[in-house]
């Protein structure tokens, strides 16, 4: 089989054990691109449910939107965005988001969302603190273009599947030069990995309960 039909082959066993996974969340559809914007940018480096409790905390004080960021004293936000760590870092990051959509998008983000994904990739990472996967998670989430997100589950799972792309870009050529720019398979392809890298891929993989165990070739694997 070539590398197109494993990938697809995978995609229909992950989806066939799992179903839609209906990411990425959130709770407020007027919101949903900003939120969705911030969601991605407080994920990194922790875990999804610690991101949650900062968005509850941010919703509560009707801080979802770019002009209450931008408005909001820094040591208030930091202290609203404390469960999803480096908290500091994190309200800076905001702020820096925020600021630039306002500089060069009238404070309108549909109008960055519009943009082509290239130019828009190259916009989204040119922010502080915004590196690969969260631009590209906001390309795919908030913009609904179609752009392979790559995380570190992914990676994991791809590694012990037996690709030998490691890096970023080559992982994310990967799964875009073979497979077609379908933001809705994108979308369940990425989460579908995340479900799997949670739940039984994990750093002592569960291998016996594996859906993808007839296809892998990582060493200590139990059949
Ligand atoms: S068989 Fe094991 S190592 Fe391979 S993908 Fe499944 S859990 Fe991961």
């Amino acid at each position: 089989m070539n590398r197109k039909g494993v990938l697809e082959a995978i995609y229909t066993i992950l989806y066939g054990r799992y179903g839609s996974q209906n990411w990425w969340p959130y709770t407020d559809v007027k919101n949903k691109g900003f939120e969705i914007c911030l969601g991605a940018i407080l994920t990194q480096n922790t875990s999804w449910q610690n991101v949650e409790k900062a968005l509850e905390n941010l919703k509560a004080n009707n801080l979802l939107s770019i002009n209450s960021i931008d408005s909001v004293n820094f040591e208030r936000l930091s202290t609203f965005l404390r469960p999803s760590g480096y908290f500091n870092q994190k309200a800076k990051k905001l702020k820096a988001f925020v600021r630039f959509i306002i500089k060069n998008y009238d404070g309108d983000l549909k109008k960055l969302l519009s943009l082509p994904i290239d130019k828009l990739r190259e916009e989204l990472l040119s922010i502080y603190g915004v590196g690969p996967e969260t631009a590209d998670s906001i390309i795919l989430y908030a913009a609904n273009k179609p752009i392979f997100v790559i995380d570190a589950y992914t990676k994991r799972v791809m590694s012990r599947l037996g690709f030998g792309e490691h890096s970023y870009e080559s992982l994310q050529s990967l799964f875009m030069d073979n497979l077609s720019l379908d933001t809705e398979e994108f979308n369940e392809f990425h989460a579908l990995f995340v479900r799997l890298g949670k739940e039984v891929c994990r750093t002592k993989p569960k291998c016996s309960v594996c859906c993808l165990k007839g296809s892998c070739h990582y060493p200590s694997k139990v059949v």
